[in-house]
C-alpha cells in the first residue's frame, strides 16, 4: 500500500499461518516443537542429532554502519533478504534474530521486528514477553546474586560449626553430601565422602567461600531501563545485622547469564558454563563461582526452556528464529548459535542463514566474530553492511535531530555534498569487515526522500572502497520483491568463498587484545586503562582467565567512546574505566568510557503511545 501503513498495522493485516504448519513445512517432526499460543513454538534440541550428518547452508551476517537517532535498519534488511530468497528466488533462508529488551521497547526504541512489509509478526509477541526467555534469565540471576550476599551473611554471623551443621544437615540422624558439595570437597582436595570425617579444619574450608564483598562483580538485572538502580545499597534492613554494601542494576539482556544461552551449544554446555561463571574473589584473591555457590542446578532448571529457539515467521511466511543477544554495546550483542547451528542445518546446502549483530560493524560484528564464531565453529560467508542515505548525511556533518520534530531539510532534499563526506563511515565499517576477510554486500536501505544521485554516489563510493556490490534495497515499501538485487548479490557475494580470519589471538595478553581492537577496528591513537581496569586485568590473569576473548562495553553511536564524533573520529585515546570478566560466557568485558550498564528512560518515552484496546485486545502504539 502506499502511503506504507505503520509497523504494527501491517503486521495485525497479516494472519500468520499456524506455528505447527510452518514447523512441518521446514521439516520439524511433531515431536521436534512445543507449541506457545498460535504463532510462536519452542524448538527441542534433539533436532540437532536427527540431522548431524546434514550439511550446513550458507551463514550471512546483517551489520551496519555507525548508528544515527535516524535509523538504519538492519533488522528490516535481514527480514526483507529472507523473505527475497525464499518467497521469490525459491531459495531456502531463514532469519535469526535477537530478542528485543523490553527497556528499550518501552524507552525510545519502540520494538526490533523490522519494519514496513519486512517483519516478524505478530511482532507484538515478539517485542514483548515471546516465550519468557528473558524472565528465566532475570529471575537466574538475581538468584545468584540473592545466593552470593546471604551467603556473606550467613558466613559472617554464624560459627564454623553451626554453618557446617546447616549446609549439611542431619537428616534422620544421617549426614550426606549432596552431588555439588561432592565435586566441592574434591576441588578442596578434601577426600572424604563421609561428612562425620571431617575435621575442623576441613569443616571451616568447606563451609567458607570466604567471599571478598569488595569484589562482588554479579550484580543484580531487570529488564526495565530504571536509571534509579544504577547505584543502590542493599541490605538496609535490620534483619541483615548491618550487612550492607553499595551494588547496583544492570539491565537483565547485559546479564552473563544471556551471553551464556546465546553462546552455549547443548543443555550440558550451558550447565557447566553456568557452574563457571565467577562472582567474586574469596579473601585469598581466588575466584568464587556459581558453583561454589551450590547454585548451578538451579539456574539450569530456570534456564532449561530458555534454551530452545523460538520459531516465528515473516510477514512473507518464512522461517525465523527468535534467540537470545539484544545490546551489542554493552553485551555481545548477537542471537543464540544454536538458533544458527539449527537454521544451518534446516536451510540444506544450498539454503541461507541470515543473522543479524547488533549496531555497527565496528561492535556487533566485531564481537560476532571475535566471541560467536570463535564459540561455534562456524564459518561465515557474507556480511551485508547495512546504510541508510539519511545516517550518512549525519555522519558527513548533517545536524542533529529531536524526536518529534520533523526533520530537517538536509534529511528530506537532495544533499550530494552531505552523503558524499558522511560515506567515511561506510567506508571505514567495510574496511573492518576485510581485517576479516569475508566479502561484503552494502545494502543501502532506500527511504522514500533518497533520490537517484544520492543512491548511486553511495553504491558507488562503496564498491570504490571495496564492497563486493552495493545494491539499493525496497523491501520496506514493497516486501522481499524490493530486495532480490540484494538476494542475488549476497548469493553471488557467497560463491566466492571467504577467507575467514579471527582479528587476534586470543593467547594475547588482555590488554593487547584490548589495544588490537582500540587500534585496528576503531581506529584510536592507544588505549588508556584506570588504575581499576590495570589491577583488573592483573587479578584475571593471575586467575588463569587471560586468554579469553574480548567483549568491550561501548557507546554504539560513534567508532570513538564520545557519541557525538560522527563520521570517522581520529587520534582518540580510548580510556577503559574498568574491567569485568563473564568466565561462563567466555570473555573479558572492558568497560569504555563513562558507558552505563543499565540505560534510562527520555522525557517522552515510547510508552506513551503504547496503550490496549480493552475491546479487542489488541495492542497500539509498538513501532
Ligand atoms: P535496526 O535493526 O538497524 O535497529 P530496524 O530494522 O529495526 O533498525 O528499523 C528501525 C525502524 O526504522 C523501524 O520502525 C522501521 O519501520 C523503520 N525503517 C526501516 N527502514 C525503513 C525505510 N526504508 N523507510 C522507512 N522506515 C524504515
Amino acid at each position: 500500500l502506499s502511503p506504507v501503513p505503520s509497523d504494527i498495522e501491517i503486521s495485525r493485516a497479516q494472519t500468520p499461518k499456524a506455528v505447527d504448519v510452518l514447523a512441518k513445512e521446514i521439516g520439524l517432526l511433531p515431536d521436534e516443537i512445543e507449541i506457545y499460543g498460535k504463532s510462536k513454538a519452542k524448538v527441542r534440541l534433539s533436532l540437532l542429532e536427527r540431522l548431524k550428518d546434514q550439511a550446513d547452508g550458507k551463514y550471512v551476517l546483517v551489520a551496519g554502519i555507525t548508528p544515527t537517532p535516524l535509523g538504519e535498519g538492519k533488522s528490516t534488511v535481514t527480514i526483507g533478504l529472507v523473505q527475497a530468497l525464499t518467497a521469490h528466488l525459491n531459495v531456502n533462508s531463514f532469519a535469526c534474530l535477537r530478542q528485543p529488551s523490553q527497556g528499550p521497547t518501552f524507552g525510545v526504541k519502540g520494538g526490533a521486528a523490522g519494519g514496513g512489509y519486512a517483519q516478524v509478526i505478530p511482532m507484538e509477541e515478539f517485542n514483548l514477553h515471546l516465550t519468557g526467555d528473558i524472565h528465566a534469565i532475570t529471575a537466574a540471576n538475581n538468584l545468584l546474586a540473592a545466593a552470593i550476599d546471604t551467603r556473606i551473611l550467613h558466613e559472617n554471623t554464624q560459627t564454623d560449626k553451626a554453618l557446617y551443621n546447616r549446609l549439611v544437615p542431619s537428616v534422620n540422624g544421617v549426614r550426606e553430601f549432596s552431588k555439588i558439595q561432592l565435586a566441592r570437597l574434591k576441588r578442596l582436595g578434601i577426600n572424604k565422602t563421609d561428612p562425620n570425617t571431617l575435621t575442623e579444619e576441613e569443616m571451616r574450608k568447606f563451609a567458607r567461600l570466604d567471599i571478598d564483598p569488595s569484589t562482588v562483580t554479579w550484580q543484580r538485572v531487570l529488564d526495565t531501563n530504571d536509571r534509579f538502580l544504577r547505584k543502590i545499597t542493599i541490605g538496609q534492613a535490620n534483619t541483615e545485622k548491618g550487612y550492607s554494601r553499595q551494588a547496583q542494576f544492570d539491565i537483565a539482556v547485559a546479564s552473563e547469564i544471556m551471553a551464556v544461552l546465546a553462546l552455549t551449544d547443548s543443555l550440558t554446555d550451558m550447565k557447566e558454563r553456568l557452574g563457571r561463571m565467577v562472582v567474586a574473589s574469596d579473601k585469598s584473591g581466588q575466584p568464587v563461582t556459581a558453583e561454589d555457590l551450590g547454585v548451578t542446578g538451579a539456574l539450569t532448571v530456570l534456564m532449561k526452556d530458555a534454551i530452545k529457539p523460538n520459531l516465528m515467521q515473516t510477514l512473507e511466511g518464512t522461517p525465523v528464529f527468535v534467540h537470545a543477544g539484544p545490546f551489542a554495546n554493552i553485551a555481545h550483542g548477537n542471537s543464540s548459535v544454536l538458533a544458527d547451528k539449527i537454521a544451518l542445518k534446516l536451510v540444506g546446502e544450498e539454503g541461507f542463514v541470515v543473522t543479524e549483530a547488533g549496531f555497527g560493524a565496528d561492535i556487533g560484528m566485531e564481537k560476532f566474530f571475535n566471541i560467536k564464531c570463535r564459540a561455534s565453529g562456524l564459518v561465515p560467508n557474507v556480511v551485508v553492511l547495512v546504510a541508510t542515505v539519511r545516517a550518512l548525511k549525519m555522519h558527513g556533518g548533517g545536524p542533529s535531530v529531536t524526536a518529534g520534530i520533523p526533520l530537517k531539510r538536509e534529511y528530506t532534499e537532495e544533499n550530494i555534498p552531505l552523503v558524499a563526506d558522511g560515506c567515511c563511515n561506510l567506508q571505514k565499517q567495510i574496511q573492518i569487515t576485510q581485517l576479516f576477510g569475508v566479502p561484503v554486500v552494502v545494502a543501502l536501505n532506500v527511504f522514500k526522500t533518497d533520490t537517484r544521485a544520492e543512491i548511486d554516489l553511495v553504491c558507488e563510493l562503496a564498491k570504490r572502497a571495496g564492497a563486493f556490490d552495493a545494491v539499493p534495497c525496497y523491501h520496506w515499501s514493497v516486501g522481499g520483491k524490493g530486495s532480490v538485487d540484494l538476494a542475488r548479490a549476497v548469493r553471488e557475494a557467497a560463491s566466492e568463498g571467504s577467507r575467514f580470519q579471527f582479528l587476534y589471538d586470543v593467547q594475547l595478553p588482555i590488554v593487547e587484545k584490548i589495544r588490537t581492537i582500540a587500534q585496528a577496528v576503531y581506529g584510536a591513537k592507544d588505549i588508556e586503562l584506570s588504575p581499576e581496569a590495570q589491577a583488573k586485568i592483573e587479578r584475571y590473569t593471575q586467575q588463569g582467565f587471560g586468554n579469553l576473548p574480548i567483549c568491550m562495553a561501548k557507546t554504539h553511536l560513534s567508532l570513538s567512546h564520545q557519541a557525538d564524533k560522527k563520521g570517522v573520529p581520529k587520534d582518540f585515546i580510548l580510556p577503559i574505566s574498568d574491567v569485568r570478566a563473564s568466565i561462563g560466557a567466555g570473555f573479558i568485558y572492558p568497560l569504555v568510557g563513562t558507558m552505563s550498564t543499565m540505560p534510562g528512560l527520555p522525557t517522552r518515552p515510547c510508552f506513551y503511545d503504547i496503550d490496549l484496546d480493552t475491546e479487542t485486545e489488541q495492542v497500539k502504539g509498538l513501532f
